[in-house]
């Protein structure tokens, strides 16, 4: 077992002034959180701040490198070498380090040597390091081409106040936002391609997310549920401390309604009544946002004009990352993000349930209020909510207190 220092890169157009302090402990907090998921510990990994950079030491093999790969926030990461601001433990350290990756590697082609400087320590400019060491490596290995555009090997030195770190392999991570950045949402899943990606791509825009699904039981089968608890499963590798799932026991309200209204109509009613059951469950759980998977025109339910009515049911913002999304580039994301083989599982939605298979196109609010006058909408608004598993308790805050000191004192 190997233990590593990390260094953690964010792009730094995120922050915002003084929010930097903060938006650092809660991105070191994720990861950390996150690798102790992965490796099931509580402990083990120390996580410093110095100066725009947040250093993580961590046991470093492939499950917590499959960790940090789902930190949003992350932009890249290095493995790197601490060692103080000499020339000549630089010039070591980053022999050294040339030859520990040549050795692993074989030798590259082309090479650079990229140093950045917050501290100006040695007197030498950032070019003059590059060349002073880059020729020092070449000297040893006189077969090696320096290339700056596109090399096959970087070498990274950054030159921070009172240290030095070196790095040779700076790995992406999924970019974005930490998640706790934002305000939580309520996310409607529904098993299919669209809604889980909605969630990946909400959370990585930094905002928490809990889950709802309406079960069309006893009308459509266990493995429909199967199917969104798998979902959610993946979809909580991107999420540090894992949203919930609420469902709600959907068929028999849709029986209800199908016995009075006009089958056209009825996908339209039956996400009006979903819209207006989050709207509750959000404001238990103190949530002030919902999502949805829906895309402009993908189906007849979202026409411009049947999304105006259904969300029109709604008094919390609804929002729709993948609104200008064609189905093509959802798949892709899908792909991208792990849920698409999950999400391809036959199951049957609810929201097909007794509905006309060509809906109407163009629906208007007075034609769907005049259907909904046919039964009780608030009894069975009432009527799921009493259905809700697990129940509802008040939700903690959805941004925590997490247990980062404000400042911390780079233990090298
Ligand atoms: P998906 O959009 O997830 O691929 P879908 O295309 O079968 O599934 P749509 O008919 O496009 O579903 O529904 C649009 C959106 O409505 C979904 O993205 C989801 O947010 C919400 N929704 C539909 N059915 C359900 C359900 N049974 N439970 C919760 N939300 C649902
Ligand atoms: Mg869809």
């Amino acid at each position: 077992m190997s233990r590593e220092t990390l260094l953690l890169r964010y792009h730094e157009v995120a922050i915002k002034g003084d929010n930097r302090g903060w938006f650092e402990r809660r991105l070191a907090h994720n990861a950390r959180q996150r690798i102790y998921r992965s490796l099931n510990v509580t402990s083990g990994v120390q996580i410093s701040r110095t100066h725009g950079r947040i250093l993580l030491e961590t046991e470093w093999n492939l499950i917590t490198k499959d960790a940090l790969d789902c930190v949003f926030g992350l932009s890249s990461y290095s493995p790197i070498q601490k060692v103080s601001t000499e020339k000549k433990e630089i010039l070591n350290q980053a022999l050294a380090e040339f030859k520990k990756y040549a050795d692993q590697y074989g030798l590259p082609k082309t090479f650079r040597v990229k140093t950045r400087r917050s501290d100006k320590a040695l007197s030498d400019s950032s070019q003059e390091i590059d060349r002073w060491i880059g020729s020092a490596i070449r000297d040893r290995y006189p077969i090696l081409e320096v290339d700056l555009k596109h090399p096959d090997f970087t070498l990274g030195i950054e030159i921070r106040f009172g240290k030095t770190f070196i790095w040779t392999e700076k790995i992406p991570g999924p970019g974005g936002l930490p998640v706790g950045s934002n305000a939580a949402v309520l996310c409607l899943i529904s098993g299919g391609i669209d809604s889980p990606v909605a969630a990946i791509r909400t959370l990585r825009r930094g905002s928490p997310t809990q889950f709802i699904h309406f079960y069309g039981a006893p009308f459509v089968g266990e493995e429909a549920l199967q199917k969104v608890e798998d979902l959610i499963r993946i979809i909580n590798r991107y999420h540090p401390e894992t949203g919930k799932l609420y469902v709600i026991f959907f068929g028999k309200i849709q029986e209800q309604i199908a016995l009075v209204t006009n089958p056209k109509m009825r996908t339209i009613l039956y996400r009006r009544m979903m819209i207006r059951i989050a709207n509750r469950v959000a404001k238990t759980l103190k949530i002030e946002a919902l999502v949805t998977g829906e895309s402009l025109g993908q189906v007849a339910s979202q026409t411009l004009e049947n999304l105006a009515v259904i969300h029109s049911a709604s008094h919390l913002p609804i929002f729709c990352p993948l609104i200008t999304y064609d189905k093509d580039e959802i798949i892709q994301q899908a792909h991208q993000w792990g849920t698409f083989e999950t999400s391809i599982r036959p199951a049957t939605d609810c929201c097909t349930l007794f509905a006309d298979r060509h809906p109407l196109l163009h629906t208007s609010l007075a034609a769907v209020e005049e259907e909904e006058c046919k039964f009780s909408v608030n009894h069975l608004v009432e009527e799921a909510l009493s259905s809700i598993t697990p129940s509802l308790k008040p939700a903690r805050s959805p941004v925590e207190e997490w247990d980062l000191p404000n400042s911390v004192v780079l233990p090298i």
